[in-house]
């Protein structure tokens, strides 16, 4: 397996839309990276509606397959989602009676990806020309992420897809799982164990990109070269931040690098501070949170990755 080096530079734009913002990398040094785990929505896509329409489903499938009144929902997503990982992972774990299958037609299958996504030539290139194994690590289910990996074209570039399915069943196995609890799902830290095991590697030398600030922020506490993609300027616990998954070869050079380039270019710090949440808190009906509560989130990503 080829060995490369993760360092990092900054686009010269504005201080204001900074595309690649380098968290902690100045500290962290050079990283020799051997795989990536890439996460699915809004990392590999990004699209403007869907974690609103996400959200809309979620909180649809709560009121009228599980009955939950109205008034309690938005309340429920955010104590589910903020102590549990995923809305759904908190809903089973306090009782409610899921049938998976149902639950994810319910909340993706019904969405239309077909006129949403489309062949992405330029991150199939970009992906493509990385000489390193790739696999896809979401929360989402399988039929989901094949069908968003079919529509972007990128799908024989991943060496596997591990998702909900994948970790349930790794979980059954351990023996972590009986009678379909508790849902595996990042930003726990067993997600992550069983993620790096599917795929042979190593935390030290796999890069992880989710669009979560509480994943990437989990990612990190694992010890995984963890980026968040989809905003910069937070004060996410990541090494680094990237508005897309495009900005990859400028903020990651190392990856089409050979050693030995161990000098970690500038740091850039992002500006401004993160203000509205990212998209995969919106797509769990937690559209508006304030500063604070994020922050929290953030305590508990470490917390919750470190299983305590
Ligand atoms: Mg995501």
């Amino acid at each position: 397996m080829s060995q490369i080096l993760a360092s990092s530079s900054a686009l010269d734009v504005g201080m204001s839309d900074r595309a690649v913002a380098d968290i902690n990398g100045k500290d962290e040094g050079s990283r020799r990276i051997e795989t990536l785990l890439i996460d699915l929505d809004d990392t590999l896509y990004q699209v403007r509606q869907a974690p609103e329409l996400v959200r809309e489903n979620i909180q649809a499938y709560m009121k009228t397959a599980l009955k939950i009144p109205p008034q309690d929902i938005e309340k429920i997503c955010l104590e589910y989602y903020t102590n549990y990982g995923t809305t759904m992972a908190g809903l089973v774990a306090n009782g409610y009676q899921i049938d998976f299958d149902h639950w994810h037609a319910a909340v993706h299958g019904t969405l239309p990806y077909e006129q949403m996504l489309q062949e992405d030539r330029p991150l199939r290139q970009l992906l493509q020309s990385i000489d390193l194994p790739k696999y896809v690590f979401t929360n989402a289910d399988k039929k989901h992420a094949e069908t968003c990996l079919r529509l972007l074209d990128i799908s024989d570039l991943f060496k596997g897809v591990i998702c909900f399915e994948s970790l349930m069943e790794e979980g059954r196995k351990q023996g972590i799982v009986t009678d379909n609890k508790p849902i595996i799902c990042k930003p726990n830290k067993v997600a992550f164990k069983m993620a790096l095991e599917a795929a042979g590697a190593k935390a030290a030398t796999t890069a992880f990109f989710d669009d979560s600030a509480r994943n990437v922020a989990a990612g990190h506490a694992a010890g995984l070269f963890s980026v968040l993609v989809g905003k910069t300027g937070t004060d996410c616990k990541a090494d680094l931040e990237m508005l897309s998954l495009h900005n990859l070869r400028e903020a990651m050079p190392g990856l089409w690098q050979q050693p030995p380039d161990s000098q970690h270019p500038e740091v850039v710090y992002a500006h401004p501070p993160l203000t509205g949440p990212t998209a995969a808190a919106m797509a769990q009906g937690v559209p508006d949170i304030p500063g604070d509560i994020l922050e929290e989130y953030r305590r508990r990503a470490i917390k919750v990755a470190a299983g305590e």
